[in-house]
């Protein structure tokens, strides 16, 4: 691992910044915190002066591409909104939910940095 790479892996200690899961060695992501917005049309971005090792968290594969370029509240809301499409297309999940393999809480979603003090 480079500096830079082994200095945003540091911030947590090789945990998803988001998700908290533990990080492979390789295959993680350096996510833009407060996104670049990259342009795909041409690889030009809106924020270039975001690209500093400051804004950029380690995360999973999977945060960092569902997370995209969305700010951290956008975000937040459209996980918040997961078990609702889930009602409204799933058949499998309305199912597996009928049979108790799947029970929904209400809680809110919360990222492991907010709950590791960050
Ligand atoms: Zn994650």
């Amino acid at each position: 691992m480079n500096k830079k790479r082994q200095a945003i892996w540091d911030k947590s200690g090789g945990k998803c910044w988001y998700c908290g899961c533990n990080l492979p060695e390789k295959g993680w992501h350096a996510d833009h915190f407060e996104p670049i917005q990259r342009n795909w049309w041409n690889g030009t971005c809106e924020h270039p002066e975001r690209d500093t090792v400051e804004n950029l968290v380690p995360a999973c594969a999977s945060c960092n591409l569902n997370k995209h370029s969305m700010p951290l509240e956008s975000w937040r809301k459209i996980i918040q909104g997961y078990v609702f499409s889930l009602n409204r297309d799933s058949t499998q999940y309305r199912l597996a939910k009928r049979y108790g393999l799947v029970q929904e809480t209400e809680v809110k979603v919360t990222f492991w940095f907010e709950e590791n003090g960050y």
